[in-house]
């Protein structure tokens, strides 16, 4: 499991201390980055979790979320028009 400033990343997320200490935003959405471990830049999900790097759009309903596995499907609406809006690049 990978750690952030020495506290598992899993309890770091769920304490909400990630998202307190962020450490990049995106070039393109101006949200939080936090990097994970052999993954990249990742952006954070609504929940305040670790996400996915590509923040993920519906265009059917408007949704935005960085799932960290990409659904087929809007979670939102179920359609199938959800696709990537952009990978997250840090500033
Ligand atoms: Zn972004
Ligand atoms: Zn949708």
């Amino acid at each position: 499991m990978s750690e952030l400033y020495g506290i598992p990343l899993e309890t770091a997320f769920s304490e909400g201390i990630a998202s307190r200490h962020w450490q990049a935003r995106c070039l393109h959405c101006d949200e939080p980055l936090v990097w994970g471990h052999g993954r990249g830049w990742c952006h954070l999900t609504r929940h305040g979790d670790l996400g996915g790097g590509c923040m993920m759009r519906c265009d059917a309903c408007g949704w935005r979320d960085a799932p960290r596995t990409p659904p087929a499907r809007c979670p939102h609406c179920g359609d199938p028009a959800v696709r990537d809006d952009h990978a997250a690049l840090a500033i």
